[in-house]
């Protein structure tokens, strides 16, 4: 009896050391596999474990990226942009410059034309208060730049758009009407020339003066070299407004009014013009006729505004085929 309670006994504690023993295997492996349940096991302090346990965290995938646009390529650098050049318009082949007024403004002429028989037509004595003259020249010009087959064969013809460019470029009005001395340059020629005349019946909205004497001024002097240098055979000088046509002549000279009346039959200007009364001492189609023999008029244009352009088409047809 004693020898089988001892047997029992001791199939008890085997059985116990047993039972210990698989808790104890068990509780190892839940730790081995538990990172969690680690942190808990007893023994542990300051994460520091009993069993060094070494857990490697899952590598951080990377995902790809999305394909980067290509970066856009600029062909060309963009130019820096530079000071503001305006090329130099080509003159025309047909311009050349006289001579230039006080203020250094250039006296453009334009030729129409090869032949030997010369003509010229001026503009703008009386500047910018006469500014419908130098239009009209524009305009003449710009026609025949389109059709050169007007002038005839035997024909060369001059046209001095502006020769007051700087009363011009000072006021389209009545201020533009001297040069920078304050000269009336349609009395300032070297021919009848008065330092002062009698104002009846004359121009007398601002003070003018012919001049210091006659020729006296640049615009007069560069004039008359051209002239000179191309001995036109006949002459016309445009204003406004409204007087008529006036021969150059004193006293007459008779090839001027038959220039004068072919004009007139064309025209709707008067032959003889109005007779205010002026003298006009020292004016150029007078200095022309009796100075230097060549048929000269002036022509008013109808008012301050308009050109005329039609009519004037008409004259220059009459004037470019005219002889004496
Ligand atoms: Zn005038």
């Amino acid at each position: 009896m004693k020898n089988s309670r001892l047997g029992k006994l001791t199939a008890l504690i085997w059985i116990a050391n047993l039972a210990a023993g698989l808790v104890v295997t068990i509780l190892f492996a839940w730790v081995q596999l538990s990172p969690t349940a680690a942190a808990n096991v007893p023994g542990k302090a300051n994460g520091q474990s009993l069993f060094t346990l070494t857990i490697t965290p899952r590598p951080t995938i990377t995902p790809i990226p999305p394909p980067t646009r290509r970066a856009t390529i600029t062909p060309w650098p963009t130019p820096i942009p530079g000071p503001s050049v305006t090329p130099m318009a080509q003159p025309p082949a047909n311009r050349s410059v006289i001579g230039y007024s006080i203020e250094k403004r250039p006296q453009e002429v334009f030729r129409f034309g090869q032949g030997d028989v010369h003509k010229l037509i001026v503009a703008g004595i009386h500047g910018g208060s006469e500014i419908n003259t130098i239009q009209l020249a524009d305009q003449l010009i710009g026609f025949l730049n389109e059709h050169p087959e007007y002038v005839p064969q035997n024909a060369s013809l001059y046209i001095l758009r502006d020769i007051n460019p700087d009363g011009t470029a000072r006021d389209h009005g009545v201020d533009g009407r001297v040069n920078a001395n304050g000269v009336d340059l349609n009395h300032n020629w070297p021919y009848n020339w008065k330092l002062d005349w009698n104002r009846d019946g004359c121009w007398i909205w601002r003070p003018v003066t012919g001049g210091t004497y006659g020729g006296s001024e640049p615009e007069v002097q560069n004039l008359i070299n051209f002239i000179d240098k191309i001995h036109p055979q006949a002459l016309i000088s445009y204003h406004s407004a409204a007087l008529g046509i006036f021969s150059g002549g004193k006293p007459d000279f008779p090839p001027s009014i038959q220039l004068a009346q072919a004009i007139a039959e064309v025209s709707d200007y008067p032959f003889p013009a109005i007779d205010t009364g002026c003298d006009y001492s020292g004016n150029m189609t007078d200095w022309a006729a009796n100075v230097r023999g060549i048929p000269a008029v002036d022509i008013e244009l109808t008012n301050h505004r308009d050109t005329d352009f039609d009519q004037n088409l008409r004259v220059l047809q009459v004037f470019l085929n005219w002889s004496r």
